[in-house]
């Protein structure tokens, strides 16, 4: 068994059914999902977070949060079913950092170094990012980013500005 860490972010609604569902509504159906398969057993959720978006022109918020998860697969097999459930949510791609309804990245898998085509492990930003940050040190704020330290003491030199954590 390995154990995952993925970043979940949404910031466009998506319509199911002719139902408008919100950014943190596509983060709850994306871990739902994730907890239905039967390769992937959900460990943790992180609370959810409201972040200024960095990408191109003038988005909206993020919602996002993270997960801890154990699993049968090779991190090739979980960025697969990840991006199936990216594309069953409506992610459409389009200019990069674009808004989307739904980002999954896996952040760490067990402490692997991986540099393919498909696949960067760690994942290449998570450790400069604080909306990766603060999620991560809500689960595990010993956890290791291989190469680049632990969350904790990543998060100390990391800007919180535009970061709010919700309160359900
Ligand atoms: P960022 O990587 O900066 O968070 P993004 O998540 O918007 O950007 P995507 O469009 O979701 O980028 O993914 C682009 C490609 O990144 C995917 O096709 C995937 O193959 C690749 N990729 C490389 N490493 C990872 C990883 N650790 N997790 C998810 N995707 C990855
Ligand atoms: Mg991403
Ligand atoms: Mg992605």
């Amino acid at each position: 068994m390995h154990v995952a860490f993925v970043g979940l972010g949404s910031n466009l609604g998506n319509d199911r059914n002719g139902i408008f569902e919100s950014p943190k509504q596509q983060l709850l159906n994306a871990i739902q999902s994730i907890d239905n398969q039967t390769t992937i057993n959900l460990l943790r959720t992180s609370p959810f977070y409201q972040t200024q978006a960095i990408g191109p022109g003038d988005q909206p918020d993020y919602i996002n949060a993270a997960i801890k998860i154990e699993t049968s697969l090779s991190a090739h097999q979980l960025l697969l079913a990840l991006q199936s459930i990216e594309n069953q949510q409506g992610r459409v791609r389009k200019e990069r950092w674009g808004a989307r309804t739904l980002d999954l990245d896996i952040l760490v898998f067990d402490q692997l170094i991986e540099n393919s085509e498909q696949l960067i492990l760690p994942h290449p930003r998570a450790h400069e990012r604080a909306f990766v940050l603060a999620p991560l040190n809500d689960l595990d704020p010993n956890l290791v980013i291989p190469k680049r330290g632990n969350i904790s003491s990543l998060l100390a030199n990391c800007s919180m500005q535009g970061i709010v954590k919700l309160h359900d």
